[in-house]
């Protein structure tokens, strides 16, 4: 067997490669604010900054069914929510895995398999649609994850695909009309009416329950990918203001619009980003070389990879599992096959002897008998890269609530933002309902501490993802990075409100198809 200390020493020395020092957070929210003014000013930049067209917000008073269906990362959802009139509404959805062979096959392929799920869903919840009115429509909002370039709220040009997916085909298309093509196939009353990015349902969603503040700022995703977006004055978006712009219609009476950043693709040129051979292993082996550089260091679709090449490394390098039993299939030397949620059982073991790491190593690694001293390697290498995603996390964080300037004292008591404190008004109460009517529980608690330890508004921001709610003790590294970025400070970080918008994106999106249906 191997001698204790060296396996120790060496997954030390890996996990000081992951360490992301409070300098290189800094440096990376001054760059990250630098690309993002970049992308507001001018089109195609590394970080899109992609005008979403959402600019205002239903009343509460309406009534009707909406439609929405989320292709994430991993799941296809289909939702409805009925608005009662009052405010309140509940909602319906089912769930579909994505099948693997859809994700590199051609557009007809996906999107009639999604048009299908809609189908079966209209069919088992909404059938008076089909019985009672044909003509009738359902108006149907499709939150699509993937960068777009939007033209206007249900148009969006597909620019590349992310986790996983390729299908050549699609890039360039209108996502939407894709998705229209397939449910007229069908005969289905359904109208894609717009086109939402998860972030801004998300967003959304998080004004809509946001307790005793004027509405959300930003919505951000930390699940199979990350993503954020957030409420940006018209006035700085200059490449849709500019003359010559080929930016669609918009409306303009709020002075406001959602911006969806792609901060997946934050940093591309690696010019601030830590970098190791794990990353660079992972990195030439993905579909998108040199693409999403952000996203492939925080998100759950890649973090069990670069466990897996650290491990790898820790093998060869000092015969880590020399005495274990390597089930032939087994998840580490299957490239991708390991899910982050191995990485969230690995941290939160406390037992003395880490029965549960070598309990999951064995079930989810393939890799059986490992000693303690082996255990203590691998979840010192997991505690350094979940660490590292958390704390790169709070970079986009940082770097939007100082450029939106938030924190400056003027605007803590200036006028709230119309666009969010409409939502947070008018539909507090119906997100409540949907909240207990989805999960049988009260709405979430926000993460400790921060938020309401100070007497100035809270700058509330909606998360959603496995990675942000089960990684355990995420929210506190990410919290302890913003403490780190000087004009956040202890102060502002305190300011800063973090809470789980969970399925939000679903309300979102049946929100936004209702002020869309509205509006065209
Ligand atoms: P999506 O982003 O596809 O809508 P999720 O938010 O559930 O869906 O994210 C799925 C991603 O989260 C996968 O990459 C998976 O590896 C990761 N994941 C699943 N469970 C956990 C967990 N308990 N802890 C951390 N990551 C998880």
């Amino acid at each position: 067997p191997v001698e204790g200390n060296k396996l120790i020493q060496k997954a030390e020395a890996i996990a000081k490669e992951f360490e992301l020092r409070p300098e290189q957070v800094r440096k990376a929210v001054v760059e990250f604010r630098r690309l993002m003014d970049l992308g507001l000013q001018k089109d195609k930049q590394a970080m899109t900054m992609i005008p979403t067209y959402v600019t205002s917000v239903p009343k509460g008073t309406e009534k009707g069914v909406y439609l929405a269906v989320d292709l994430g990362g991993t799941n296809f959802r289909v939702c409805s929510v009925t608005l009662e009139g009052n405010s309140s509404f509940t909602i319906q959805q089912s769930k579909a895995a994505i099948p693997k062979e859809l994700m590199t096959g051609d557009s007809t392929a996906l999107f009639s398999f999604m048009a299908a799920q809609v189908g079966e869903f209209v069919q088992t919840h909404h059938s008076e649609h089909f019985l009672e009115n044909k003509e009738h429509q359902l108006q149907l909002g499709f939150t699509f994850s993937f960068p777009v370039d939007q033209k206007a709220i249900n148009k969006g040009y597909l620019l590349r695909w992310t986790k996983g997916f390729d299908i050549k085909d699609a890039v360039g298309k209108d996502v939407c009309e894709l998705l229209q093509t397939q449910l007229d196939i069908l005969g289905l009353p359904v109208r894609v009416a717009a086109l939402v990015n998860d972030t801004v349902g998300t967003l959304m969603a998080r004004s809509y329950t946001s307790p005793g503040t004027h509405g959300a700022l930003m919505g951000a995703i930390f699940g199979t990918g990350t993503n954020g977006a957030y409420v940006e004055k018209l006035s700085k978006i200059t490449k849709m203001t500019e003359p010559g712009s080929d930016f669609g219609k918009y409306d303009t009476s709020t002075g406001e619009m959602v911006v969806n950043t792609e901060w997946g693709s934050f940093d591309n040129a690696m010019k601030v980003l830590p970098d190791t051979p794990y990353d660079r292993e992972l990195d030439k082996n993905s579909v998108n070389p040199g693409i999403q550089m952000f996203e492939k260091r925080v998100s759950g679709m890649f973090l069990g990879e670069i466990l897996r090449h650290a491990l790898l490394a820790m093998k060869r390098d000092v015969s880590l599992f020399s005495t274990a039993h390597i089930r032939e299939d087994a998840e580490l030397n299957t490239p991708w096959s390991i899910d982050t949620s191995v990485l969230s059982h690995i941290e939160g073991d406390e037992s003395p002897y880490l029965s549960k790491t070598k309990l999951t190593v064995s079930e989810q690694l393939g890799v059986q008998n490992i000693s303690t001293e082996e255990a203590r390697a691998i979840k010192l290498i997991v505690h350094a890269i979940g660490k590292r995603s958390a704390r790169l996390a709070a970079v986009p964080i940082a770097a939007v609530v100082l450029s939106t300037g938030k924190l400056s004292p003027k605007s803590a008591t200036s006028a709230p933002s119309s666009l969010a404190a409409s939502a947070a008004e008018n539909i507090k109460q119906g997100a409540k309902a949907i909240k207990a009517v989805v999960t049988g529980e009260p709405p979430k608690a926000d993460f400790p501490p921060g938020g309401s330890a100070t007497t100035e508004e809270p700058i509330d921001i909606g998360v959603d993802g496995s990675v942000v709610e089960f990684y355990p003790g995420f929210d506190g590294y990410l919290r302890e990075a913003l403490r780190e970025v000087e004009e956040v400070g202890t102060f502002g970080e305190k300011r800063i409100r973090i809470g789980i918008a969970k399925d939000g994106s679903g309300v979102g999106a049946a929100l936004i198809a209702l002020v869309a249906s509205k509006v065209l």
